[in-house]
């Protein structure tokens, strides 16, 4: 018996892309083979004709700030766990990130911080999800609990070099190496706080408080000597590390380099960094409000490396760096003059990473469907610990998505699901529409529409294997 059969559609997977039949039983992939549908089909329960269509594996999204439900919001965690399977994502994995809601107690132990995060979002999820911890120079002791996260199922935590709440360069080198040694790794936010935070307060001196000045003072070099510094720490830790939302080729070109020489290292970028550019902040402020992140969006020259990044492999992965902000607050704000500094960094991202990636990567001409999968299923499964995801082949979970190569539409915030009233993408001419989506072989969205339940998506224990 068999669950679950999609017919007819051609499978993609990183190392090539064929026509075959996808046999699914309890929530796994049982075979992928041209033909076998002949014979099955009179005895699966559920049959999907996906003739024209391509068969990817469910994506992967590394880096998502999907925000705990609140009393005001009881069901933002949920509405943008829907989110993310209408843009085809299956597995998303969750910063606990500081200050957004989090209680004092989990602000300042990490063990705290898990346990609260795993009570706050129990029986929400649409789809699958994992969360990643931030370690934070606020916390008693950063570095102490590390090693019994990994051992609860959460081996990546997060550190940011930038910020309030950053660990001061003694505290990042010991919690990459103790994460080392223990089967963990250190993800790093690089931006240098000295060249950064002299630029900001620079700025707010001459008055500059708009939201332009928030890419003025965010430099590529701010970057660039910040990954240099976390890459020899990785070095020097001997202990694995990702570098998140990689921006410009200053600091590309520092990964590279570590990478060349022995460095243990990898690196995502973002959808916003691969389709928009600085220009952006010219917009009047209710418009440039939009794209105040950090890293800020960068020059064309920046962003072709982040796509010769892709292609060669000094890049590892796509990830969206979703933040569920709502522009109508940070309208406000920059009509209040609130000063760029203080405006919530972060833009949406959740529902369209496939989208935009394989827009402007494969419709673009300049990655292949092979490619985009390794980039946001493969890749990032393995090195994020998720090993029964990012692939379609026998003994992993049926994360499947039915995509639709030859679509065309406009891409609007009207159409999105996700907690946000904006996308930064608002406009752009998308090739390429998801279908239908499946998690563990259930159908989640079905021809467009959702039909999965809240809650049936699992938190997912994580154990590195490379
Ligand atoms: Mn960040
Ligand atoms: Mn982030």
């Amino acid at each position: 018996m068999t669950d679950l059969l999609v017919r007819g559609g051609t499978v993609v997977t990183a190392g090539g892309s064929r026509l075959a039949d996808v046999a699914v039983l309890g929530g796994r992939i049982e075979a992928v083979e041209p033909g076998i549908g002949e014979r099955i089909v009179g005895s699966a329960r559920e049959v999907v004709d996906a003739a024209g269509l391509l068969v990817l594996p469910g994506v992967v999204d590394a880096h998502t700030h999907t925000r705990t439900p609140s009393d005001a919001e009881p069901d933002r965690f949920f509405h943008d766990s829907v989110a993310a399977a209408f843009g085809g994502t299956t597995t998303f994995l969750v910063f606990n990130t500081p200050s957004t809601g989090t209680s004092a107690a989990a602000a300042r132990s990490l063990r705290a911080g898990l346990a609260e995060w795993r009570d706050l979002t129990a029986g929400d999820a649409a789809v699958d999800h994992a969360v990643s911890l931030v370690v934070t120079g606020q916390m008693d002791d950063p570095v102490a609990e590390l090693p019994a996260v990994v051992d609860a199922g959460v081996p990546t935590a997060k550190a940011f070099m930038v910020y309030d709440f950053r660990l001061d360069d003694r505290r990042l080198f010991e919690a990459m190496r103790t994460m080392g040694r223990s089967g963990g790794m250190l993800e790093v936010h690089c931006e240098d706080p000295v060249l950064i935070d002299t630029a900001v307060a620079e700025a707010l001196q001459r008055a500059n408080t708009q939201p332009r000045y928030h890419a003025v003072t965010r430099s590529r070099e701010a970057e660039a000597v910040a990954t240099h510094r976390a890459m020899e720490f990785a070095r020097a830790a001997d202990a694995p590390v990702h570098v998140v939302h990689l921006s410009s080729a200053a600091a590309l070109a520092e990964v590279r380099r570590a990478k060349a020489t022995g460095v243990r290292a990898s690196a995502e970028t973002c959808p916003h960094y691969l389709a928009l550019t600085q220009d952006r902040y010219d917009l009047p402020d209710a418009e440039a409000v939009r794209y105040v992140i950090s890293p800020p969006l960068r020059a064309k020259a920046d962003q072709d490396a982040m796509w010769s990044g892709l292609a060669d492999g000094g890049l590892d992965l796509v990830a969206t760096d979703h933040v569920p902000d709502r522009l109508d607050r940070e309208k406000a704000e920059a009509a209040r003059g609130v000063p760029f500094d203080r405006i919530s960094n972060g833009a949406p991202g959740i529902e369209t990473l496939l989208s935009i990636v394989y827009s402007e990567g494969v419709a673009g001409g300049r990655l292949t469907l092979e490619r985009i999968v390794d980039l946001l299923s493969t890749t990032p499964a393995r090195r994020f610990g998720l090993g029964s995801k990012g692939a379609i082949e026998p003994g992993k979970d049926a994360d499947l998505v039915l995509f639709d190569p030859a679509a065309r539409r406009a891409l609007t915030a009207a159409d999105l699901h996700h907690t946000s009233d904006y996308t930064p993408f608002e406009g752009f001419e998308l090739v390429g529409a998801v279908r239908s989506v499946f998690v563990r072989g259930r159908t989640i969205i079905r021809d467009g529409v959702f039909v999965g339940q809240r809650g049936f998506g699992r938190f997912v224990e994580r154990r590195l294997t490379s």
